[in-house]
């Protein structure tokens, strides 16, 4: 398989190997110095590979694809935030971070076919941070100028209807020139609906093909964050987003075949300042409580994503918190793979 190839290229090349530190780390208070990258070619690079190499091909119609596995750090092998869930050939995407519409054309390339860039259509946000945002007018535009006939559907918290009318205010004129210069595109392709989440917890939308759920999520100090629920014809799939440690979250997952979660390391946690931890402690979620919840929830599998290494820690050691609590497969998400 082509993905496999490039999995093993970059494993050859020791890039998988690179899970520094975050730039919400460093917007907590901590320095450079303290960011710490597991060494290149080191044993537990290895069997992070063959964890990731050992990925279940999903023999039914929904497939997850992991666009973006990444955090605020500008990491070259971990494109921003980004997940879609693919039901036969009609993506839904969850957050556009940086990089959201080459990441969805490398998986169309790998064999995706759903995610061809005109497919772009719809989509669901977790929250308003910059880093699953960074990627929205990526999103408006460039599918757009690609082909997109149909406007794009989103549905998010609050804000998320100023920050689409402002985003297409700064590109109003790319957006005229398009429409009225030699281009001649049909301005129907870059139109935005934008499906404000009010409610804690509900259906927001549903098709043939899948029912989508969102429901609130303790993310530190927003005031407005969702993870979602997706139960499609054959698979249920939950989406954590960004969250602090979160129980209702056994409930929710409750049987679900894939729980896709963010996670930091525990242990490195701990070796961090307080008011690194203090930021970390409310916003985010350890492996260990991941590994918690997932075993209360008794779901077929996890998933991580959207990884923090606060202190040097390496994907094995994330992976094994989570095993203190599960026993069920966990999986150390990187970018492109398929669950
Ligand atoms: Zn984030
Ligand atoms: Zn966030």
């Amino acid at each position: 398989m082509r993905r496999q190839g490039i999995g093993a290229w970059l494993v050859a090349a020791g890039l998988l190997a690179g899970c520094g530190a975050s730039g919400t780390e460093m917007a907590a208070g901590g320095t450079g110095a303290e960011r710490s990258v597991p060494a290149a070619g080191a044993a537990g690079a290895a069997t992070a590979a063959v964890e990731s190499g050992q990925t279940p091909a999903p023999a039914g119609r929904t497939r997850v694809v992991l666009l973006g596995t990444g955090t605020p750090g500008a990491e070259p092998d971990r494109s921003g935030p980004a997940t879609a869930i693919v039901v036969d050939d009609t993506p839904y995407l969850i957050d556009f971070g940086p990089g959201v519409v080459r990441r969805a054309t490398a998986a169309f390339v790998n064999g995706v076919d759903g995610l061809r860039v005109q497919n772009l259509r719809l989509a669901f946000l977790t929250h308003l941070h910059s880093d699953h945002t960074a990627g929205y007018p990526d999103l408006i535009l460039t599918p757009w100028v690609l082909g997109r006939r149909a406007p794009l559907h989103v549905y998010g918290p609050p804000g998320l209807t100023a920050m689409s009318e402002n985003l297409l205010e700064a590109y109003r004129e790319d957006v005229r020139v398009r429409v009225g210069g030699a281009e001649r595109l049909d301005p129907t392709g870059v139109r935005v609906v934008p499906h404000e989440i009010t409610e804690a917890r509900g259906v927001v939308y549903q098709d043939d093909l899948v029912s989508v759920e969102a429901f609130a999520v303790p993310h530190g100090t927003w005031e407005h964050a969702f993870g979602y629920k997706f139960v499609t014809v054959d698979r249920t799939v939950v989406v954590s987003g960004d969250t602090g440690p979160f129980d209702g979250l056994v409930e929710i997952a409750r049987d679900a075949d894939v729980l896709l979660h963010e996670a930091y390391t525990s242990a490195a946690f701990y070796r961090r300042n307080l008011g690194t931890r203090r930021y970390h402690g409310t916003f985010h979620t350890s492996a260990t409580k991941v590994g918690e919840i997932a075993a209360r929830a008794n779901v077929g599998m996890v998933v991580l994503y959207h990884q923090l290494h606060l202190a040097g820690d390496s994907p094995e050691q994330m992976v094994a918190e989570v095993r203190t609590q599960f026993d069920g497969p966990v999986f150390y998400g990187r970018d492109l793979e398929v669950y």
